[in-house]
């Protein structure tokens, strides 16, 4: 079997591509990157993957590389991911989410290929959420709360639209939180950890600043997200969405705590009004019941090993 990871060298797309090679051996693993694209998360397998250059704003390109791959399997990670350059630059991020999967819809079906696609959606989608719609089914509404929400939200319904319309064999998944080692130093655990590193090597002083403490956010380790999107294609409905979660949440002021038991150091919290977004979705609590009964996934890396992995990622990078 062909796979092909969009979004490779990024956080879920590297350790995605790394539960692929280890537990599917036979399967082989293609990419996409930029000619500029930091490969550090995918040095490592870079002999055991074959990586084709192509842009998501660029339609030739993607023609091209899938003319050549010819993929059994997509999975469709590549993405403007970051929520606060959304609002810094909200276009980029619709032309790269929104625009560039119409992009590698419209050559798959030029190309009149069939692959399994999935369609990486994220929990952002529903937003705004009231109190007595917790946990978060499929079936709640989406009520995004960001520019890069409401492009997840384009990517979700064009997912089910190009499987109406021409029966693209689209799988979606609105995965909840995830995070672990190389996750990218902007996203707050990651950005917390890193901190706390820096500080315990004497290079910051003993102060990490914060933004908002009262989100609650419902964590998976991102190895164990990866499982389920493979999870996704094996066993999940063509047409069908999926939520994947661990059905536990936490504050940010939980997630910086159990950072800090962690820490070999004293470190002092101060909030930076730079870090406060202008507006935050407050709480994110995923019911993956539909998914999980289907697939049998269930996370197995509790959170707090998440966190001393992340910890120990930056303490060997800073
Ligand atoms: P990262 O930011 O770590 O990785 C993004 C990837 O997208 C990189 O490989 C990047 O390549 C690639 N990319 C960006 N723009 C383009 C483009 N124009 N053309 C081709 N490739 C591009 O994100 P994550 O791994 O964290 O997220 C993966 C997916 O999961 C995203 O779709 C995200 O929205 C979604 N998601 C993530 C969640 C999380 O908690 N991490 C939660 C829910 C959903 P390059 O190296 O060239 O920049």
């Amino acid at each position: 079997m062909r796979v092909l990871i969009t979004g490779i060298t990024g956080f879920a797309g590297s350790h995605l591509a790394d539960y692929i090679l280890k537990q599917h051996p036979e399967t082989e693993v293609f990419g996409l990157v930029r000619w500029r694209s930091r490969r550090e998360n995918i040095l490592h397998i870079q002999d055991q993957v074959y990586l084709y250059e192509a842009d998501l704003k660029d339609p030739t390109s993607l023609k091209k590389c899938l003319a050549e791959i010819q993929p059994d399997r997509i999975f469709h990670l590549a993405a403007q991911s970051f929520v606060p350059t959304s609002w810094t630059c909200p276009a980029e991020t619709f032309a790269i989410n929104a625009i560039g999967q119409i992009n590698l819809f419209e050559a798959v079906l030029d190309l009149k290929i069939t692959p399994k696609i999935h369609i990486a959606g994220s929990s952002e989608e529903y937003g705004m959420v009231y109190e007595n719609e917790v946990p978060m089914k499929e079936t709640n509404p989406l009520r995004p709360l960001s520019p890069y929400a409401v492009s997840k939200v384009s990517q979700d319904l064009l997912g089910w639209q190009y499987f109406k319309s021409y029966g693209l064999r689209t799988v979606r998944t609105r995965g909840f939180n995830h995070t672990g080692p190389r996750r990218g130093e902007v996203f707050i655990c990651s950005n917390f950890a890193k901190q706390i590193a820096e500080i315990e090597k004497g290079k910051r002083k003993d102060v990490i600043f914060v933004g908002n403490l009262e989100a609650r956010r419902d964590f998976t380790d991102v190895r164990d997200m990866v499982r389920g999107y493979w999870l996704s294609l094996e066993k999940g409905e063509e047409g069908e969405v999926y939520n994947i979660g661990s059905g536990r949440n936490h504050t940010m002021k939980e997630v910086l705590d159990m950072l800090l038991s962690l820490s070999r150091m004293n470190v002092k919290v101060e909030v930076d009004p730079a870090r406060l977004r202008p507006s935050d979705v407050p709480v994110l609590l995923s019911d993956a019941s539909k998914f999980v009964e289907l697939t049998g996934w269930k996370p197995q890396i509790p959170f707090k090993k998440a966190l001393e992995d992340l910890l120990e990622y930056w303490r060997e990078r800073v």
